[in-house]
């Protein structure tokens, strides 16, 4: 079969739930992608924020084919030795107490979702709580993640959803504030929108949400799927502001490709929350996952990624600026770390099919925003290259 045909045979097989690019993926290696043709693709959205470590990491894919070999899966009713070393990496990377390993993002939200609920519920002794989320966000695709999804296009042909969500402004502490009430029990929000724009949490929103928390007894959730694992410039975007939450929901760049991910809490908050019976999942945190973490958050520290991260992003700010300043349909640049978007004028969907022709991985966010979501390994000569391409093709559809 060519390429067409095995992308006619996608489209007659698959659900059609996603319009793809015309491209099938045969390998990667370090920030490059390489086509079924042999074209080869400088990456700029690790396959949405998930490959931290970019393609092909020999230390990684060893960690993982020796993993296969020992052992892949058991259930957590017993115990397994990589997933304890991973819990502990994670807490330590984290400063929080207890972790529950997913199978992903959503997963790690839904049981977030959870441990806030049963909180209120043990505190109170009853149940009937609320949770306030933000307007344009993101938290994954699963009834009980939609429901704290603020947008009304993916939330509409399957409602009733999860009842008790109040929706606020993000970044407008004044809208949160007027959606509390004595039934709220959590406040949760991407520390940096990812899907909805690439919009950074600003200090005193965050700072002023944290307070609020604090006095009122109300959990803080941060969804750090997308903008934790060092992304930002510390390992959780949270430790740029100062301030902590209570449950923290992390998945993408954990398993770095593997399919995990993870809720975290203090122990303040799991004393009195979930216990047996209140939650599993048949998969989540089994050996092979947790040997991906292991070597992750090992590859992470030993290679300093925060403090790479920090220094290649400040590059890439400067040169998006740089062609922010050069062409007037970009209105916006906004992010922090390696998560960054430019806002523009031109159609973005067009700009990312342009960009891929010419050889550059880029994705959208929101209705009219370019993300810049990396690999975290990427250098200033990878920036340059992207710099390259896109002006390039920006000037075209200028022109
Ligand atoms: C991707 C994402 C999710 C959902 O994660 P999945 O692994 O796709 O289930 C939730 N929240 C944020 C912020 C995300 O970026």
């Amino acid at each position: 079969m060519n390429s067409a045909n095995y992308m006619e045979a996608a489209e007659q097989d698959l659900l059609h739930t996603y319009h793809r690019y015309p491209i099938i993926w045969e390998s990667g290696k370090g920030v490059y992608l390489y086509d079924t043709k042999g074209g080869k693709y400088l990456d700029f959205a690790a396959g949405i924020a998930v490959c931290a470590l970019g393609y092909g990491n020999e230390e990684y894919n060893q960690a993982l084919k020796t993993q296969v070999d020992q052992l892949i899966h058991t259930s957590n009713l017993y115990y397994n030795k990589p997933i304890i070393k991973a819990a502990e990496l994670v807490k330590k990377a984290s400063g929080m107490d207890r972790v529950f390993f997913t199978n992903s993002g959503t997963e790690a939200i839904e049981g977030a979702i959870k441990a806030a609920k049963k909180y209120a519920y043990i505190r109170d002794g009853h149940t009937d709580h609320e949770i306030i989320a933000m307007k344009n966000s993101f938290h994954g695709r699963s009834l009980g993640a939609l429901s704290v999804t603020g947008n009304r296009h993916y939330q509409e042909p399957f409602e009733p959803l999860l009842g008790g969500i109040r929706f606020a402004e993000f970044n407008n502490l004044e809208s949160v504030i007027s959606q509390i009430n004595e039934k709220t029990c959590a406040i949760l929000f991407e520390t940096i929108q990812g899907e909805g724009g690439v919009y950074p949490a600003k200090q005193e929103f965050i700072e002023g949400i944290a307070a609020l928390c604090n006095e009122k007894d109300i959990l803080l959730i941060l969804d750090e799927i997308q903008c934790g694992m060092g992304r930002s410039g510390m390992m959780f975007a949270w430790q740029n502001y100062g301030v902590k939450p209570d449950i923290m929901a992390v998945a993408k760049a954990l398993g770095c490709g593997v399919p995990v991910g993870a809720f975290l809490m203090t122990e303040r908050v799991a004393e009195k929350s979930l216990v047996p019976g209140d939650h599993g999942t048949t998969y989540g945190g089994n050996p092979f996952v947790g040997a991906a973490i292991c070597k992750v958050l090992e590859i992470m520290e030993r290679e300093h990624i925060t403090e790479h991260v920090a220094e290649v992003s400040g590059y890439l700010w400067d040169r998006l600026e740089e062609l922010k300043a050069k062409h007037t349909c970009i209105t916006d640049h906004r992010g922090m770390g390696l998560i960054q978007g430019l806002q523009m004028t031109v159609p973005v969907g067009e700009v990312s099919k342009k960009a891929l022709q010419k050889g550059l991985v880029l994705i959208t966010a929101g209705t009219d925003v370019i993300r810049f979501v990396p690999p975290l390994v990427i250098e200033k000569e990878h920036v340059d290259e992207m710099f390259g391409i896109l002006d390039k093709v920006l000037s075209d559809m200028e022109a």
